[in-house]
């Protein structure tokens, strides 16, 4: 085909896909985000927090494998006498949601908040203490057995 039948037939796909969009009968694509909260995916994968055992502590063992993963050293692990985390804090405004500290915790104590409204008025607030990163693993709910 030439060059310009090519550039028709791109133009003509176009215009077919959003003459769809146009059709009254289509429902519409767009969220009334922030009146309704939309609906995320399966597999989001938002802010590492920390996930607990049934008792409410918090499975992570200090181990540090973690923070040595983070590519951009924004979590800081300070164990205590009893294998558990005296401090646990994340750096949520560096955080660029990666995985990769979720994905090499041995103990499946991380997992991907399904939140994604963190925004907050200063750098300290996006400083993610261990209570802070517990309270958000619990309203997260289960560890979705696709991570
Ligand atoms: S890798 Fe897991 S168990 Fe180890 S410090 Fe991090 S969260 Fe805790
Ligand atoms: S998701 Fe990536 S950038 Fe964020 S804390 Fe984990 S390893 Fe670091």
């Amino acid at each position: 085909m030439s060059g310009f039948g090519n550039w028709f037939t791109s133009i003509a796909k176009g215009l077919k896909l959003t003459m769809r969009y146009w059709s009254p009968l289509e429902k519409p694509v767009t969220e009334k985000y922030p009146e309704e909260m939309p609906k995320l995916p399966e597999r989001y994968r938002g802010l590492p927090v920390l996930d607990t055992k049934p008792d409410g502590e918090a499975k992570c063992v200090a181990c540090g494998a973690c923070a040595r993963m983070c590519p951009l050293g924004i979590i800081t692990v300070v164990p205590s006498d009893k294998k558990t985390a005296k401090e646990f804090t994340l750096d949520a405004s560096r955080c660029m949601f990666c995985g990769m500290c979720v994905d090499i915790c041995p103990f499946k104590a991380l997992k991907p908040a399904r939140v994604f409204e963190l925004a907050a008025g200063s750098r300290e607030e996006m400083i993610y203490d261990k209570e802070k990163l517990i309270a958000l693993g619990k309203e997260t709910g289960e560890r979705s057995n696709t991570i």
